[in-house]
């Protein structure tokens, strides 16, 4: 049996090779490495995946929420919504645009913003929600964009995680994630869904004039070169990139029911375990498995860890401090306890490794092995 990895990018690589870097060589003899034809192209396609938005790519997924961010004309003080178990992009880029963050706790089982906690935390300063698609499954997006339009807010979904997941709808509609809300934004960082080989980003919106400003605003405010009409940022996605992940687009829906396929492995061989939590799918979205995620229900998570780590399975803690409980993004209202569901979850959650390369040897290694632990 091969080594364990939480994800194998070089195998991955490996099966798309000839065409990743033909692709590559093309840009290196043209050497159009900024805004060079593939970004365009790259553009159009993933936009025609996701059924027809606008997609301003952009340098990496941080960028993409800063930039939607401005786009909204966000002044300082204002207040915008996000839940607290999330990667720490979010709070950053409010920080970095004297923005507040007010924090809310996601649901116990999806893992996602808690929409009737959004609703108590709205005041007149709340410009605007960010829902993220934690591990590769939508948030509850009809409730949230009702109250959203009923209160007169922007809704941005960090779609980092969950490229190609599909929400329904109650009226049967269906849409991807990151197409919902105002704004949508995404992330190309090597191990996402659809990774590149460095850092990418993009940013979706289907209202037109949003598109244009925000183009302008991942460069330097410009429309025409030199002259500078909104204050922006430089934030571009590189031509290799684009040409990487024209490439690797192809694949996604492959990608995406691989990752399905060891997700299924594993809920067949851990779903009876009672000490353990298996991902729970909601019933209005489908699950992309960026992250497969148990809960650790009886017994100390880290020592878990420790022990499958000896047993050479490596797994991840996303997240092992939860936002309101980091040194840069304390709230003197909001100690430990504030947000109980949150803090739990960074206590007992640990994902395992999951990608589109995934050996049986080594679903069969792992779940044996967990098993084994917990005398299933
Ligand atoms: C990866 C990620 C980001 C940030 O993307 P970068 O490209 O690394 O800047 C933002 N939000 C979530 C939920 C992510 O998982």
């Amino acid at each position: 049996m091969g080594q364990i990895k939480m994800v194998d990018l070089h195998t991955q690589y490996l099966r798309i090779k000839a065409e990743i870097d033909e692709a590559m060589q093309h840009v290196l003899h043209t050497t159009a490495f900024i805004q060079g034809p593939e970004v365009a192209e790259f553009a159009a396609s993933l936009s025609n995946y996701l059924g027809g938005v606008n997609v301003i790519p952009c340098a990496n997924g941080t960028d993409a929420l800063q930039i939607a961010l401005m786009a909204l004309d966000a002044k300082p003080g204002d207040e915008v919504i996000l839940p607290v178990h999330t990667y720490v992009a979010t709070a950053e880029v409010l920080a970095l645009l004297g923005l507040k963050p007010v924090f809310v706790d996601v649901d116990e089982h999806a893992f996602n913003i808690n929409v009737v906690q959004v609703q108590q935390r709205i005041t007149s300063r709340t410009i605007a929600i960010v829902p993220v698609h934690l591990y590769g499954q939508c948030a509850d997006m009809q409730p949230l964009l009702e109250l959203a339009a009923r209160e007169g807010l922007s809704v941005i979904e960090d779609a980092a995680q969950a490229l190609g997941a599909v929400y329904t709808f109650k009226n049967g509609i269906t849409k991807k994630a990151g197409t919902m809300g105002t704004i949508g934004t995404t992330s190309f960082f090597p191990t996402k869904n659809l990774g590149c080989f460095g850092d990418g980003g993009a940013i979706f919106t289907s209202d037109d004039v949003l598109a244009e400003k925000i183009r302008m605003i991942a460069n330097h405010g410009q429309k025409i070169k030199y002259h500078h009409e909104l204050v922006g940022v430089n934030s571009r996605l590189d031509t290799l990139q684009a040409a990487v992940l024209k490439v690797k687009l192809k694949y996604l829906r492959e990608y995406e029911s691989l990752r399905n396929d060891v997700a299924r492995y594993y809920d067949a061989k851990l779903s009876g375990v009672p000490a353990l939590r298996t991902p729970a799918r909601v019933g209005n979205s489908t699950h992309v498995f960026h992250q497969y995620t148990l809960q650790i229900l009886e017994g100390d998570r880290d020592q878990f860890k420790k022990y499958l780590e000896e047993k050479g399975i490596p797994t991840m803690i996303y997240y092992p401090v939860p936002l309101h409980l980091q040194k840069a993004y304390r709230q003197p209202e909001f100690g430990p306890g504030s947000f109980p569901i949150t803090e739990k979850l960074s206590k007992t959650v640990i994902s395992l490794p999951i990608h589109t390369e995934m050996p049986g040897d080594q679903l069969e290694f792992i779940s044996t092995t967990i098993r084994a632990y917990f005398k299933a």
